[in-house]
């Protein structure tokens, strides 16, 4: 896998720091600015909002728990 370069955040132009959470075979990444503190989501390669980035793992974690049961 290739190692995608830093993005810079779109407030202070800080790098971002990735952090990458897998969600059902997809790439659920957060991008996070550590000077500012603004973040943004991306779900397999496309941007989404934080409320979206919430409801796939939400939904993830709810099918978790009904097939532990
Ligand atoms: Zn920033």
């Amino acid at each position: 896998m290739a190692l995608a370069p830093a993005e810079l955040c779109s407030t202070c132009s800080s790098e971002l720091v990735q952090l990458k959470i897998n969600v059902d075979g997809h790439d659920l990444i957060m991008n996070s600015c550590t000077t500012c503190d603004t973040r943004s989501w991306a779900l397999a390669g496309d941007d989404i909002n934080l409320a979206e980035a919430l409801e796939h793992v939400g939904t993830h974690a709810g099918r978790r728990r009904k097939l532990s049961v």
